[in-house]
């Protein structure tokens, strides 16, 4: 069961993604919602969440006729049935087929699709057999350190999160950059030591107390080269932008997402140096409200830290959140930003 603070929060962002992990019991009315529930959000005294519907009927509460909470694993059923059909398929099948299977409307099915996956089901067969095909070139081992490279405990808990954000593919070089020559270095920082690696085209990794071996797993078909003159005019720009925060719009960076994460971190270079947003904010800020979750795991894919200011997106409560080189960086960061707009 989600902690109640998380829960709360879910409901107050409306997060569809939470659908199905709990249930919003609202004691003064005796119904109960999906967190996404578009009605009116009711006091936080009066609401306690169940782990699901039954649990809430045992309670005496009935289920709301606005939001169907009950329906959710109906949905959710039929979402999945439609993905294996999809992934046994190989390829798109017609809406009307999809839906009939699932015994839904196809505008009804759409609709429930999307919910549920943040994209069409054409769009999911598309990024399927995108993904697909980056798994092919990038071969079975390097999806298994992709997986613990992306910080995951293990392959069934990455699976989970990929089919959250169903086929935005885990590794951003799916052909672990084979042809291309990447320069880098490691410098000593106020905020550690900090690793910045670059193609002709710009940056492509920059992060914290990470060595060569981490760099080479990242990209283990890449010439990698230390140095280099045009890299150390490059590495100046980065360690100046680290060092004294504001516009850094300026170096140039190679990097390589999905559509919606490459919308992602076009909205975190958005937020000034020393502001913040929160994981809700950016799924807005892509035009997907609902994707939250996914704005974060977004978010979490960033391959070039500081750049792209991942740092800059926090808790709905205003608790700092994760990050992946550790809080105090992300803190210290912050701090540095809003020392220089203060000017
Ligand atoms: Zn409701």
């Amino acid at each position: 069961m989600i902690a109640d603070d998380e829960a709360w929060a879910a409901v107050l962002a409306r997060d569809r993604s939470y659908d199905g992990s709990f249930v919003t019991g609202v004691l003064s009315t005796g119904i109960y919602c999906r967190p996404s529930c578009s009605a009116r959000h009711p006091r936080r005294a009066n609401v306690r969440f169940f782990k699901d519907g039954g649990v809430a009927r045992e309670a005496g509460l009935r289920p709301c006729l606005r939001c169907l909470p009950d329906d959710v694993s109906r949905e959710e059923r039929a979402v999945l049935m439609a993905i294996e059909a999809i992934k046994a398929a190989g390829q798109n099948l017609a809406l009307a087929d999809l839906a009939a299977r699932c015994g839904y409307s196809p505008t009804h099915f759409q609709r429930v699709f999307a919910r549920a996956t943040g994209l069409s089901p054409a769009a999911y067969a598309r990024a399927l057999q995108k993904e697909r095909m980056a798994e092919v070139l990038s071969g079975a081992e390097r999806v298994t350190d992709a997986i613990y490279d992306a910080g995951f405990s293990g392959p069934s808990r990455f699976y989970a999160a990929a089919e959250e954000r169903l086929g935005m593919t885990a590794s951003a070089w799916a052909n672990g950059g084979h042809g291309v020559t990447i320069r880098w270095a490691v410098v000593p920082t106020s905020l550690g030591e900090m690793l910045v690696a670059a193609t002709d085209r710009g940056v492509c990794r920059l992060s914290f107390n990470e060595d060569a071996a981490a760099l080479r797993a990242r990209f283990p078909n890449a010439t990698l080269e230390q140095g280099g003159e045009v890299f150390a005019r490059l590495l100046a720009q980065v360690i100046a932008a680290v060092e004294t925060p504001g516009d850094h719009s300026h170096i140039p960076i190679d990097v390589r997402g999905t559509a919606f994460q490459e919308a992602v971190w076009q909205a975190l270079r958005a937020i000034p140096p020393g502001e913040t947003r929160s994981y809700a904010d950016i799924a807005a800020a892509v035009g997907k409200p609902g994707a939250v979750r996914a704005a974060g795991s977004a978010n979490g894919a960033n391959n070039v830290a500081v750049l792209i200011p991942c740092h800059r997106v926090i808790r709905s409560d205003g608790s700092l959140g994760g990050y992946a080189y550790g809080l105090e960086i992300k803190q210290r960061l912050l701090d540095k930003e809003r020392e220089a707009n203060r000017g």
